[in-house]
């Protein structure tokens, strides 16, 4: 497994600093990420993408805090986002708009306006009323918006089906049997400016073959819309390439890449991707404290003080996710579920796993920094937990833990009558 976290002497460590240090100067739970693990899947990226003209657009929804923004952004970074929320963190970060795709089923006419106004690369249109709409609110404020359209290539990737996104059924993008039409549609609008194709089949994929048989499907549409005399300037192949969480076995960046070039041979299109998961999910960790054993008939069971508000995917995606103690010492005791103190059965972060452990013990569990605290909520009145990031042997607190004001920021009473 990768991991952004390593085993030196009797400490584990992320980057110079100690699991335990973090944890006891930030409080239980907490977040902690990599910012030279970040750092690091990023440029591979670079790397591998460096013999073609390409822009590599970190998907913002799978961990937005602005300080990783900001440090992808400072590596040359686009993004890739789906609301203007996540358009105002990159602005924020210091992210440079014209490197900006904008994905999303439902784009409202405000957040269109304000993607029009700082400039974005490009809309990644989902359906013909958004177009219809796109065009109409950039006629408003007199400018052209930069457009390709999301086609949905119906091909399997074979995942979670709660992340699959290029099937028939699902509903993102546009068909592709009906995006021809729609881009002719787009070429006679006043203010659309046709300028890309691109896809987003789903994610953690394992397999290249899916990535493939996608980029087949769109060329096969730029062609026959070259022929009919649109020509586009780039093809955005969406993210989802997966990540080790236990023990598959994930495809590399330089094989998915060698297997896209004869497919690209000869073709003068910028390569887009939209990577989220494969950079930002090993980087991070969830940090906790046992605050409770007990044994239920023959099950033994790990309270925690982290939960499914906390981190959803176990709970969402029956997702297996590592979990360790901080401290290395320990030889395993017994075979528990960790689990939270919210108020559902499905509230669990791991399943039987074997683990030697005392109550006010330290646990991390890892891969958390891609669809975690973006996940995060308040359910049960939970205070979302602080974030920070590491950089060599320095603590960055990049998110306050939430008070119990926060809590009810913007709620009132009502007058009694
Ligand atoms: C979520 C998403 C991504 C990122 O997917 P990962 O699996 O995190 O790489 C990219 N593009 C779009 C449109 C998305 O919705």
């Amino acid at each position: 497994m990768h991991s952004s976290v390593k085993t030196v002497g009797n400490q584990r460590i992320m980057e110079q600093v100690p699991l335990k240090t973090i944890v006891e100067q930030q409080g239980s739970p907490c977040y902690a990420y990599s910012k030279a693990a970040i750092s690091d899947n990023f440029l591979s990226y670079q790397r591998a993408l460096a013999s073609r003209d390409h822009l590599i657009c970190y998907a913002v929804k799978s961990n937005s805090n602005i300080a990783v923004l900001q440090t992808l952004a400072k590596l040359g970074a686009g993004f890739d986002i789906v609301s203007a929320g996540e358009l105002e963190r990159v602005l924020m970060a210091g992210g440079d708009p014209t490197k900006v795709v904008y994905s999303g089923v439902a784009k409202t006419a405000d957040e269109m306006r304000r993607a029009l106004e700082v400039g974005i690369h490009c809309f990644n249109v989902e359906s013909e009323s958004e177009l219809r709409l796109l065009n109409k609110t950039a006629a408003e404020v007199n400018k052209i918006a930069p457009v390709s359209l999301r086609v949905n290539p119906d091909v399997d990737a074979k995942t979670h089906p709660y992340i699959s996104t290029g099937l028939k059924e699902n509903k993102f993008g546009i068909d592709i049997s009906r995006a021809f039409d729609v881009y002719q549609q787009a070429a006679q609008m006043d203010s659309i400016a046709v300028v890309g194709v691109d896809c987003h089949i789903g994610s953690q994929l394992t397999d290249i073959t899916p990535f493939i048989d996608a980029m087949k499907h769109l060329l096969v549409l730029v062609d026959r819309l070259a022929d009919a005399g649109i020509k586009l300037h780039h093809l955005d192949i969406g993210g989802g390439l997966g990540v080790c969480y236990q023990n598959e076995v994930v495809p590399s960046l330089e094989s998915y890449m060698d297997a896209l070039a004869p497919l690209l041979e000869g073709r003068t299109e910028t390569l887009i991707m939209e990577p989220g998961r494969s950079i930002t999910a090993n980087a991070g960790i969830l940090l906790m404290q046992v605050q409770v054993i007990k044994k239920n008939g023959d099950k033994n069971f790990a309270v925690v003080d982290a939960a499914m508000n906390d981190m959803l995917r176990p709970a969402l995606y029956d997702a297996w996710m590592d979990i360790n103690t901080v401290a290395t010492e320990c030889e395993h005791n017994a075979i528990y579920d960790v689990v939270g103190p919210v108020c559902e059965t499905g509230d669990f972060l791991a399943k039987d796993r074997a683990l030697s452990i005392s109550e006010g013990d330290y646990l991390y569990l890892s891969s958390a920094g891609a669809y975690g605290f973006t996940m995060s909520s308040n359910y049960n009145s939970r205070p979302r937990v602080a974030e920070v990031m590491i950089d060599n042997e320095k603590i960055h607190l990049v998110r306050a833990r939430e008070t119990l004001e926060d809590l009810v920021r913007g709620e009132q009473l009502i007058e009694e009558s």
